[in-house]
């Protein structure tokens, strides 16, 4: 504790990420980093951004990587605001939508565990809606009135970490349910089968989604993620961003950005083998005696009836393999793995085999 903190500094409890172990021969799936690299063509633009230009300041607006998103969900450049990460992008819609006098802000009690922390940053009151007994999100819990309306929702579609997607018409009937809040919906792992909410922004001035190169497009290194809105959410967006950094993406990370967003085919290509080799894992963690929660994401959400989560998590950890266990209410019996290369899942699933022999034999 230093006397020269500020008020805040002492009461600030931040996100904790998953550890990033350096250590021979890990296997880490704990983080929902894509198993294969980013589009050849994202690292070829990369090293070609690294000349003598990085002398200049970056694109400010970052004009050529707006206008290709803008392009891939068929909206105006105007809606689209850049981020370094989803996370900073989040940050500034927490603070811009979120922070109303009077108003609080609901999420799912089992959600992304960032937003709240942004919450508790940002002194925001929000309110926990629990998911229903299968966890899933219910929608009629969100769309009863209520005395006060809410500044704001916010969900990650599919949710994270349970894996589990609304419909666009689900989303749709909490957006016409709640005129008067911002709806924010986290698409981060969108691109795993499930959803996009991005036909819905002509029609809901309401509507805010967030996306993210991190996952879908292997591309956690760069740190790039945005939001889709409409043009006057985006205007304060930006009034936000110039507020605090007006340079957040780098120009190597927009040429690399740029490319692996054009780079379509191998963006599918990707994100399909992902999508089978999940139905491969799921199938095995089936065979092993887990509970699988239904998927549309790149990792997934199990728990095994005989075995407590933290022996299995520390289990994994003690054989070189790494996976996400959430110390929370509801659902700390629970595993989060990162869905691998097929010899990625084959080598989890033997340990695994392993290591509940052992267990079993132990009694
Ligand atoms: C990974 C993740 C993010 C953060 O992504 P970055 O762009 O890497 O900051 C945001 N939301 C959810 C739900 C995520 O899982």
């Amino acid at each position: 504790m230093s006397r020269f903190w500020s008020d805040q500094v002492a009461g600030l409890a931040p996100y904790v990420p998953g550890e990033q172990l350096k250590r021979p021969n890990l296997l880490k799936l704990n983080t929902n980093e894509h198993p294969y690299g980013p589009s050849p063509r994202a690292l070829d633009a990369i090293r070609a951004a690294a000349t003598d230009h990085l002398r200049l300041y970056p694109d400010f607006g970052a004009t050529a990587l707006r206008e290709a998103i803008a392009r891939l969900h068929a909206v105006g450049a105007d809606q689209v605001f850049l981020g370094n990460g989803s996370d900073e992008v989040l940050a500034h819609v927490f603070n811009g939508l979120f922070r109303k006098a009077g108003r609080i802000v609901l999420m799912p009690d089992v959600g992304y565990s960032f937003y709240p922390v942004y919450c508790r940053f940002y002194q925001i009151p929000h309110e926990f809606i629990p998911l229903a007994d299968d966890f899933s999100i219910r929608v009629a819990d969100y769309t009863t009135p209520r005395a006060t309306v809410p500044a704001g929702i916010i969900f990650a579609n599919p949710n994270a970490p349970t894996g589990i997607a609304l419909t666009r018409a689900e989303v749709e009937q909490i957006l016409a349910a709640n005129p008067d809040s911002a709806v924010v919906v986290d698409e981060a792992y969108v691109d795993f089968g499930a959803q996009t909410a991005a036909p819905l922004l002509g029609r809901y001035d309401n509507l805010v989604l967030v996306h993210t190169l991190s996952k879908s497009r292997a591309l956690a290194g760069l740190r790039v993620g945005y939001a889709l809105a409409s043009p006057q959410i985006v205007e304060g967006l930006l009034r936000i961003k110039d507020s605090f950094n007006s340079y957040p993406l780098d120009s190597v990370a927009q040429a690399g950005a740029l490319a692996a967003i054009q780079d379509t085919a191998y963006f599918d290509q990707m994100r399909h083998a992902v999508m089978a080799a999940r139905e491969q894992l799921v199938g095995r963690l089936i065979t092993l005696g887990f509970q699988v929660l239904p998927s549309q994401t790149n990792f997934v959400f199990a728990r095994h009836p005989d075995h407590s989560a933290t022996s299995l998590h520390l289990a994994l950890r003690e054989r070189a393999i790494l996976v996400r266990h959430f110390k929370q209410a509801r659902i700390e019996q629970f595993l989060r793995i990162t869905v691998g290369t097929p010899g990625d899942c084959e080598r989890l699933c033997d340990v695994l085999a392993e290591i509940l022999n052992a267990l079993g034999r132990g009694g």
